[in-house]
């Protein structure tokens, strides 16, 4: 296991926030766990891609980054297969990888940064698909005993971008692989944001789950910044939830309000909408701000310190709550 002791963790957040870890544990294999961890591990934080972190001061707790690699095929059957993936496996690379074998159910969580391990933490989503209907089970070591656990998909609690580890199991357990179940029989979906008009701009009727990641891909690289020229971390609130009278109540100053029907008393609003309507989209103060097309999107324009975005995202949240009446909450992990 490879030890680091203060060290710039500006290369390893897609932010680029400049900021000193004491003690940083590389762990490239379960030997690692295994031989060189002693627990209970305490004052620990677990470390994927740093594609949804935002960091906020020095890092006084050692920080375990999780590198470690293999995807493996359990079963398999004419329909579907089961598949193993370390928990330090490149997300976007593991996508690819299923595509390639054939085996689908990913490809709308194309080009999402960060690793397997981080995947069910906040049940990633794109495109009308969220992890969690590929999920089978995760496996995770609880920090305290050490104990390997094996988390079936409905013990995980999952909801929009949530799950027990971002909630009731927060810090509690280190994932050290997720198992998915992939299925040979294409399931095509795309009726979600532009994929279908990109899929008919390129000529495709009848698109393979291939087409779909492709156009998904290009959405996503010509929407969101890429954080090697612009430091980012996706979305940084969640889409709120909010009850039918308030949006009842919205509708009548705004008209064109977008939402997504959740049941009868709840309904889904983008928090893109919400800002932009705020006044926030295109904010910028020196070095840091609201993306100009992404209002959804906080960015670091180069030196920006993890505070001041933090800081930002606190006045946006009043202001939008002022003015709307809605509780904006954070999707990014701020440490
Ligand atoms: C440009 C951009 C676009 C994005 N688009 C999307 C999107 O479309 N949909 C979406 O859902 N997200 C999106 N994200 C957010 C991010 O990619 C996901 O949340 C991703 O799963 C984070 O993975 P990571 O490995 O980088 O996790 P990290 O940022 O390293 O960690 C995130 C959290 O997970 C915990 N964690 C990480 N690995 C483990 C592990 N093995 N065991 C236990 N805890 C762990 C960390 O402690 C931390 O709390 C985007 C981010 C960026 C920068």
């Amino acid at each position: 296991m490879k030890i680091l002791h203060n060290t710039d963790l500006q290369p390893f957040n897609t932010f680029n926030i400049n900021s000193i870890a004491a003690e940083i544990f590389v762990i490239e294999s379960m030997d690692d766990f295994e031989n060189n961890l002693k627990f209970p591990l305490k004052n620990i934080k677990i470390w994927g891609g740093g594609s949804n972190i935002l960091l906020t001061q020095p890092q006084s707790d050692t920080i375990l980054k999780i590198e470690t690699k293999g995807k493996n095929i359990l079963q398999e059957n004419d329909n579907e297969a089961i598949v193993k993936v370390a928990a330090g496996e490149n997300w976007h690379q593991f996508v690819l990888w299923s595509l390639e074998n054939k085996l689908y159910g990913l490809e709308n969580l194309s080009l999402i940064p960060g690793t397997v391990g981080a995947c069910p933490i906040q049940n990633i989503g794109a495109y009308g698909v969220e992890v969690k209907s590929v999920i089978e089970n995760v496996e995770a070591i609880d920090l305290e005993t050490g104990k390997t656990l094996t988390f079936a998909n409905q013990d995980c609690e999952f909801g929009y971008r949530d799950s027990i580890f971002k909630s009731k199991y927060k810090g509690k357990y280190l994932i050290t692989s997720v198992i998915f179940k992939l299925s040979k029989k294409p399931n095509i979906k795309i009726g979600y944001g532009d994929v279908q008009k990109i899929l008919a701009e390129n000529g495709i009727s009848n698109p393979t789950p291939s087409d779909v990641s492709n156009a998904i891909i290009s959405i996503r690289q010509s929407k969101l910044p890429d954080p090697k020229e612009v430091g980012n971390a996706g979305s940084f609130f969640k889409n709120p939830i909010i009850p039918i009278d308030l949006f009842d109540n919205l509708k009548q100053k705004f008209d064109n309000i977008p939402s997504y029907p959740i049941d009868n008393e709840s309904i889904k609003i983008p928090a893109g909408w919400i800002i932009e309507k705020c006044g926030w989209k295109g904010f910028r103060e020196s070095n840091f701000g609201v993306h100009p097309n992404q209002a959804l999107v906080l960015v670091n324009y180069g030196g920006a310190s993890g505070k001041s975005i933090h800081h930002l995202a606190q006045k946006i949240q009043s202001d939008c709550y002022e003015k709307m009446g809605i509780k904006l909450e954070m999707e990014v992990n701020v440490w």
